[in-house]
């Protein structure tokens, strides 16, 4: 905990926060997996060329191998000597009079540096003749060799999250395994006397617990899977012995509910009691104004988040998973979008607008604001994206201005 950081130090801000959760998260170390296992993760090695790329002089297309030098001498008459397909050992071309009906993606026969087209060849009695006026030039529709990269090249560095060109370069470079970032295993809780699992009967003063399958799918959508879901009542003994047990067996606690100023809300109290140190609790920014964050003495990171379904899918989104990828090695890639039209927003806190993206026809993209009726409005967050982060200091946002994008 930041020596300047009180017990009850509270209203930081957003940038305040960032920096006290980047502080405190160590990574989870690597793992080596099969490629299939390695999409969408985060890779931690750096990828060097097995070979030159193309490996060998390569046709681009389907037609003849002639020397230029015949070419060049006028000649517009070949022999065909044979066939050179794809797959294929490299044949010789027997002489300069010569030519091999080559195939797209074959090596360029030896002695052979240029590719006529099929298109441009008439075939008859075992000659090729080029068609009246054709001129080639030497090389034309060879590929090649090395002339993309050459052996040992890096290819891919550390921190990228691996996609499908990522996956063609790393199968092209050999790789049976590749070593990626370890996810934290993480532990998702819901505290609430009210809460209840779908698939349980409900009464009418009880609601469905959809902040922790929320959570879990949007770590999901970055490719985590290694989560678990716990519903806890609003109870200090019940809190109490299952916290320290969840947070003994995972390497993450993500907490939603009873954090805030009620009756009930034991979180923090009972946090601390189980040694978790108090790094912030509340940030000016709306939703999500009272999350709480702290610390074991492990190291191990928790995360505590208010109830209400918007300011949980907020802060998650927000803080949560960006700083676990982060701690991860994955290399940032923010996004930024215009706003569609202006807003205003009198309170003096960051507030966090959820939006729709929509694409016009010249090409750009802006964010159609799309403010719920509350926090507890999760309902009017359908049809969204994500939200823009609108900064402290100013109450009102013109269109057009830009703002951080957050993608659910
Ligand atoms: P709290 O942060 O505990 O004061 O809860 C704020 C509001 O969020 C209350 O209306 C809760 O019923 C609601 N809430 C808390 N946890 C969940 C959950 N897991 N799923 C849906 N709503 C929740
Ligand atoms: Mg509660």
């Amino acid at each position: 905990m930041p020596a300047d950081i009180q017990p009850d130090a509270f209203r930081i801000d957003v940038a305040e926060a960032d920096e006290h959760i980047a502080g405190a998260l160590q990574n989870w170390g690597t793992e080596h997996v099969p490629l299939v296992a390695a999409a969408g993760q985060v890779l931690r090695q750096t990828i060097v060329a097995e070979r030159d790329q193309p490996p060998f002089d390569r046709a681009t297309m389907d037609g003849i191998a002639v020397a230029s030098a015949a070419l060049a001498q006028g000649q517009r008459e070949f022999t065909l000597a044979g066939t050179q397909a794809a797959g294929q050992a490299a044949q010789s071309l027997p002489d300069n009079n010569s030519c091999l009906e080559t195939m797209t993606g074959a090596v360029m026969p030896a002695g052979a540096d240029t590719m006529i087209p099929v298109e441009r060849i008439s075939i008859a009695n075992g000659i090729a003749t080029l068609e009246e006026g054709y001129e080639a030039t030497s090389q034309q529709f060879v590929h090649p060799r090395g002339s993309d990269h050459q052996q040992n090249d890096e290819l891919l560095t550390p921190g990228i999250r691996i996609n499908a060109p990522d996956m063609a370069i790393l199968t092209a470079a050999g790789n049976t395994e590749v070593e990626i970032a370890r996810w934290p295993e993480v532990a998702i809780v819901s505290t609430g006397d009210e809460l209840v699992d779908v698939g349980e009967p409900l009464a009418d003063f009880q609601i469905r617990s959809s902040n922790d399958r929320a959570i879990e799918t949007a770590l999901n959508a970055h490719g985590c899977h290694s989560t678990l879901r716990a519903r806890l009542p609003d109870d200090p003994d019940a809190l109490r012995a299952h916290i320290s047990e969840l947070h003994a067996s995972n390497d993450v606690l993500i907490l939603s509910g009873g954090v805030s100023m009620g009756k009930y809300d034991y979180v923090p109290g009972i946090l601390e009691e189980l040694g978790i140190k108090l790094v912030f609790h509340k940030i000016l920014q709306r939703p999500g104004l009272p999350m709480w964050f702290g610390v074991s003495q492990d190291g191990k990171p928790v995360f505590a988040l208010p109830g209400n379904p918007v300011s949980t899918l907020v802060c998650l989104v927000r803080y949560v998973r960006p700083a676990i990828e982060t701690a991860m090695g994955c290399l940032p890639t923010p996004e930024y979008v215009q706003l569609d039209n202006a807003v205003d927003f009198k309170p003096d806190l960051c507030w966090f607008l959820p939006v729709a993206l929509r694409q016009h026809a010249d090409g750009r993209y802006t964010a159609e604001p799309r403010p719920t009726n509350t926090s507890g409005d999760f309902i009017g967050l359908r049809g969204t994206d994500g939200f823009v982060e609108l900064p402290r200091g100013r109450d009102q946002f013109e269109a057009g201005y830009s703002a951080r994008l957050y993608r659910w």
